[in-house]
């Protein structure tokens, strides 16, 4: 593929083919190579923990060991085995993604209902953590969007809210009509984003490594799901956030 078709020497249709052929190459090229590096990130991300788990059941064979050990070691196990299947799950995702031709991504929902599904689905987080949902829209919009991408946006931007505040915190989830477009946003004041950071958070795999950040689960793959789903259909997600000041997740539909 590193090969081009070699430009004739006068500036005709010809030419123009030719031209037009190379740059599709080159297209075609870096694709191949975004889709090589993304095996190669997520078999990296897979192979640590599997060798952690690997490790960890390593010990326990080669002496008895006292039931407590016993007990902690296999909770750390299945802890570990239930992180790699987060991230086998998310890579599905992403990968169903690029087969467009699913009918069920053709299915509109008002976003105001979406939104309540996705809370409800959160009930118990927002619980435990004694958060406080503010969600406020105007009840005359009545926009409809695609249902299959704006909750994968939705879902992952409003878990991350959920997961990044502290205990007794707020979100507000505003939604609002802009010009003719929707527009939500999700305002949290958990730790923020570092402004260093702010332009990687949708690369594959990021995660920021400020702060007490490594307690918080998580594999960096929801941001990436977000870009790719707001990427097919149009949407832009903005990001506005300061370190130990919360963050603002802005979608334009
Ligand atoms: P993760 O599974 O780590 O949450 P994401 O792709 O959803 O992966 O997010 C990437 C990173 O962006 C997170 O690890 C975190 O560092 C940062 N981030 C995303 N949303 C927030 C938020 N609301 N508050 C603070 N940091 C966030």
């Amino acid at each position: 593929l590193s090969e081009r078709v070699e430009l004739p020497a006068q500036k005709d249709e010809l030419y123009e083919l030719s031209a037009a052929i190379n740059e599709l190459l080159s297209r075609i090229e870096k694709t191949i190579e975004r889709e090589r590096e993304f095996t190669s990130d997520a078999s990296h991300e897979l192979r640590t923990p599997l060798s952690s788990l690997r490790g960890t059941l390593e010990v326990l064979v080669r002496k008895e060991r006292s039931r407590e050990e016993y007990e902690e070691k296999i909770q750390y196990s299945l802890s570990v085995i239930d992180m790699m299947s987060n991230i086998i799950q998310q890579l599905l995702t992403l990968a169903r993604m690029d087969s467009a031709s699913d009918l069920n991504k053709q299915k509109k929902i008002l976003l105001p209902e979406l939104l309540d599904q996705i809370l409800e689905r959160y009930t118990a987080e927002i619980k435990k953590k004694n958060l406080k949902i503010d969600l406020q829209f105007q009840p005359e919009i009545d926009t409809q969007v695609p249902e299959y991408y704006s909750n994968l946006i939705m879902d992952n931007i409003i878990n991350n809210a959920i997961k990044y505040s502290g205990r007794d915190a707020s979100i507000k989830i505003v939604l609002k009509e802009i010009d003719g477009h929707l527009v939500c946003m999700v305002k949290d004041h958990g730790i923020g984003i570092r402004k260093e950071d702010q332009e990687k958070l949708f690369n594959n795999f990021f995660r920021s490594d400020a702060l007490n950040h490594k307690d918080i689960p998580g594999n960096g793959l929801g941001l990436s799901i977000v870009k790719k789903s707001a990427d097919a259909i149009n949407a832009k997600v903005e990001v506005e956030s300061e370190l130990n000041n919360g963050s603002i997740f802005s979608v334009y539909f």
